[in-house]
């Protein structure tokens, strides 16, 4: 724990952006003897808003006022907010300490921390690893970009260890924050917008994790990745690393050897048949390999993670089987919000598929997929606001290709490709922005608009 006896009571600590990891920091802040503020440019949520009041936490909410906010010492910044944003500017020239929620409450906290990044793959292997955690009785509690706010937790409900899903914007602001079991899934591109189109610097970022990691802790990561790989020897970590490959390659604490994960750590060997894995497609299986080791590692018993492995239920939106109509199948894969994710999604199809995609592009390359459109895809479905970019680029490439603006029309257009033992999957490789209010929003319309079928 660092210790917090030198933070004087009364400092004072302001919060942007009250949405979960805000509110939560205000609230451990508060416990903790801060002067609290809170200020949020947009409309707070009532949810929010109510528990900020019950609390008697100053707020304001549609402004952030200079005079209210440039006195802090200690300004949590939510990730939602760019480093770039005016207030933020204005904070970090006065000197003021600018840091994220998850570094705030790791300044309270002794708890030990499981750490996952990546670009694709983080809440499957977070809610994975929290499930072999749990099911092997460990308290462990859920927090990051799922489950509730570390710093709540830390504050009013503690748990001894931690499993949190850190996304780069997170990892931006934090700087004496340590992680006993980091994961490193995979670095793709993806929100360059935040990182001035420099992949070094979002890859950076994301290298963060392995910050101020000891000796005695580990880092897990996809030996794969040539520029996980690269960075690590560029700014080597102290921590004990374990590499994972689905190769068949010995040296890796993770590897396929005929069909088979064998995990070696420190002496130690189990494995798990790939037949008894419950979610499937390759990128699942690097899942399973980081969550496997960090669980070998928090001394859980082979026999424990196996059966959880065997349990698991792939989480709501992520090739998520919506249901089957007069042959066809359909699959929920709107959280592919990049490219790479939509090329796992197409590598786990095993039948003729309808691809359904588009909406806010960040800056896309598909030239990533097109090998795998060519061989598994016969008809496109191109779902935005503007599909020009996608038009352009696919047209003459797949048999079909349809222009819709709307998820009604896109589940119409997509039913007329189909035939009987193909499946309709929706994994744009874009964000959702432009026609829903949200991944989940575009994926529950989805499964609704399937369900009428
Ligand atoms: P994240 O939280 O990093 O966005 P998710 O677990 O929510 O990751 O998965 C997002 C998308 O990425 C899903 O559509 C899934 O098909 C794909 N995916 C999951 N794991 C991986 C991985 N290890 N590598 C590449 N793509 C993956």
């Amino acid at each position: 724990m660092n210790d917090n006896n030198n933070l004087s009571p009364a400092r004072r600590l302001v919060v942007l952006g009250a949405g979960e990891s805000g509110v939560g920091a205000a609230i451990l802040g508060k416990d903790k003897g801060f002067d609290v503020f809170v200020s949020d440019m947009g409309h707070i949520a009532d949810k929010y808003r109510k528990v900020l009041e019950e609390e008697n936490i100053p707020f304001e909410d549609g402004r952030h006022s200079e005079e209210l906010i440039l006195n802090a010492d200690t300004i949590v910044k939510s990730p939602g907010i760019p480093l770039t944003a005016p207030m933020i500017v204005k904070a970090i020239e006065k000197g003021i300490e600018v840091i994220s929620e998850i570094e705030f409450a790791g300044r309270f906290t002794d708890a030990k921390m499981v750490c996952i990044t990546g670009s694709n793959g983080k809440t499957t292997t977070t809610m994975l690893t929290y499930h072999i955690f749990r099911e092997a009785g460990i308290d462990a509690g859920l927090a990051g970009n799922v489950g509730n706010s570390l710093a709540l937790q830390v504050a009013r409900h503690p748990h001894p260890v931690y499993v949190i899903e850190l996304s780069s914007f997170q990892l931006d602001n934090m700087y004496d924050f340590r992680a006993d079991i980091a994961i490193i899934l995979n670095i793709t591109p993806d929100h360059l917008d935040r990182y001035d189109y420099k992949m070094e610097n979002y890859a950076r970022a994301k290298m963060r994790i392995t910050r101020n990691q000891r000796p005695d802790d580990v880092c897990i990561y996809w030996n794969d990745d040539e520029l996980i790989t690269s960075l690590l020897k560029e700014n080597p970590t102290d921590a004990r690393l374990l590499p994972f490959s689905a190769t068949d390659n010995e040296n890796m604490a993770a590897h396929l050897h005929n069909e088979t994960v064998i995990f070696t750590t420190a002496g130690n060997n189990w494995e798990v048949k790939r037949a008894d894995i419950s979610i499937r497609g390759l990128h699942n299986l690097y899942n399973t390999m980081a969550a496997g080791l960090a669980a070998t590692v928090a001394g859980i018993s082979p026999e424990s993670i196996r059966h959880s492995l065997a349990t698991f239920k792939s989480v709501e939106h992520r090739l998520e089987h919506v249901r089957d109509w007069n042959g066809i199948r359909f699959i929920n894969d709107s959280k592919a919000t990049n490219v790479n994710s939509t090329y796992y999604a197409l590598e786990s199809m095993d039948r003729p598929t309808i691809l359904i995609l588009g909406g806010k592009d960040k800056g896309n390359d598909y030239t990533e997929i097109e090998e795998f459109v060519s061989k598994k895809v016969k008809g496109i479905v191109c779902m935005g606001v503007d599909n020009r970019k996608l038009l352009e680029f696919f047209s003459g490439k797949v048999a079909r290709i349809a222009d819709t603006h709307s998820l009604e029309d896109a589940v119409k257009a997509s039913v007329e490709m189909a035939e009987e033992g193909d499946t309709v999957l929706l994994s744009p490789c874009c964000a959702s922005f432009d026609l829903f209010s949200s991944y989940e929003d575009r994926g529950r319309q989805f499964k609704d608009a399937v369900g009428r079928l």
